[in-house]
């Protein structure tokens, strides 16, 4: 059987992280067993689903790379196919009609509660003769579940799971309005698209019980079940915006790349030996479903915002001036992209995140206010000093290994060291006291911008 997973997100809010989790993982395990990697937007609740949560998800997975190998398919525009094979379960006598009005169900619902017992269907429309229906009740077709024996799942992350039959009810899997089920339309869907895996959240797990049932009356091969953990936050509960940021494109937002993400959401809870730097070529040769782990994982955020560093130091420097560029407002001119541009390797090596590296570049396109603490730097006898500097500087070409040997001779022919000639110059070009190296930074800005910004605070 060809491999092809699928990822299938019902577009009823953002693109959660653990969502974006899921599709990764079903993105590798296509990828490494060189099958396809397929997209089913699980819009059948109308009144929830919305266009643009559906935008939202498209949108979070070209982000993230994880575009699929075919146009997604809608699960809304299934609904007749979804009927049929209701009809045909019905005809083939693995499904019933039940003509039980809401009321009946509200009271078997209330009487077993009064009585302790789970409220279950109680199946008083299985052998009845449908010619006894009540007048004006649109039934609902629902399957005959085998009430004997056990429903075995053999999940290849949760190993073998059981349920006794008689736990479970006859399921509806067409409502009187012949809408399909949510647990029906995604059998139907996975076995028409093929799907040989079926990679998700281990919340899905009791769903898949029932959904083996179908598999079974429609005499249909099941795909192979694969039930991830959840992400926790750090107190154990289920990851929710109390924790932080938890929708993609929140995380694109606060500046994290998107194979930095990739990265931290494959080591959740998934594992190769040591490697925690995986790229997404070493993540599709190692991936496989053997390395998820059965607990809970738990998002921590210091650690994600750490390896977004190290991605950082590693991404092309014209991409990070790029997306430096688009984050600027007032959108900066080219003359300050070129600045920003040569002072990339530098800057990348000091941010951990894009916001981080946008708010350190920004020097380059206006001059800032002062920092306390470059404001303390800059007292009577810096601001004399750089006075002479700027004399100094102004006949040495503005670049980088000339202006180094000229700082340093400048602070030998002045009796200081060189960084007490570098801080109050940084303190004059960049507002601040942190930057990369001093002469990166005036040769970033050119002689022109360089002297201007120290004439402004010499006297
Ligand atoms: N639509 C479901 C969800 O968003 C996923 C169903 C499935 O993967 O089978 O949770």
């Amino acid at each position: 059987m060809p491999i092809r997973t699928r990822f299938a997100p019902s577009p009823t809010g953002l693109l959660h992280i653990g969502g974006a989790r899921t599709a990764l993982f079903n993105y590798l395990f296509s990828r490494h067993h060189g099958g396809a990697f397929l997209l089913r937007i699980e819009d059948t609740d109308r009144a929830r689903s919305t266009p643009e949560a559906t935008r939202v998800i498209l949108e979070g997975l070209e982000w993230l790379g994880l575009v699929p190998d075919e146009p997604p398919l809608y699960q809304s525009t299934r609904a007749a196919r979804h009927a049929e094979v209701a009809r045909e379960m019905l005809a083939a006598g693995r499904a019933y009609q039940c003509f039980c009005t809401a009321e009946e169900l509200a009271a078997m619902r209330a009487q077993a509660i009064a009585e302790g017992r789970p409220p279950r269907y109680d199946g008083r429309w299985r052998d009845r003769d449908p010619r006894e229906a009540p007048p004006g009740v649109a039934p609902t077709i629902r399957l005959r579940a085998p009430r004997e024996g056990e429903t075995l799942v053999r999940d290849l992350v949760q190993g073998e799971v059981r349920v006794a039959n008689a736990e479970l009810d006859d399921l509806i899997l067409l409502r009187s309005d012949a809408s399909p089920t949510y647990l029906h339309a995604v059998v139907v869907d996975d076995h028409d698209m093929a799907i040989s895996h079926v990679i998700r959240g281990d919340d899905h797990l009791t769903n898949t019980f029932r959904q083996a049932q179908i598999y079974q009356a429609m005499g249909w091969e099941a795909p192979h079940f694969a039930h991830i953990p959840l992400i926790h936050g750090a107190d154990g509960a289920k990851l929710s915006k109390r924790h932080g940021a938890v929708s993609v494109l929140e995380f694109r937002e606060q500046g994290f790349l998107p194979e930095a993400l990739c990265n931290y959401l494959l080591r959740l809870g998934w594992g190769h030996g040591d490697a925690e730097i995986l790229s997404r070529e070493a993540a599709i040769e190692l991936f496989d479903l053997g390395g998820v782990g059965r607990a809970a994982a738990r998002m921590d955020y210091a650690k994600l915002t750490h390896l977004n560093g190290v991605w950082l130091r590693r991404a092309d420097p014209d991409r990070l001036t790029d997306e430096v560029m688009r984050r600027l407002t007032p959108p900066p001119d080219e003359a300050a992209r070129e600045r920003i541009a040569a002072l990339m390797p530098g800057l990348r090596e000091r941010a951990k995140t894009l916001v981080e590296l946008t708010d350190n570049a920004a020097f380059l396109v206006r001059m800032p206010p002062l920092s306390p603490k470059a404001a303390a730097l800059l007292d009577a006898p810096a601001r004399r000093m750089l006075a002479a500097l700027a004399a100094a500087l102004q006949t040495v070409p503005f670049e980088p290994a000339a202006l180094d040997a000229a700082l340093r001779a400048f602070a030998a022919a002045e009796g200081r060291k060189l960084g007490e000639v570098a801080q109050p110059l940084r303190a004059a070009l960049t507002g601040s006291t942190s930057s990369p190296g001093i002469e990166a930074v005036l040769a970033a800005l050119g002689a022109e911008a360089a002297l201007a910004r120290i004439r402004a605070v010499a006297t």
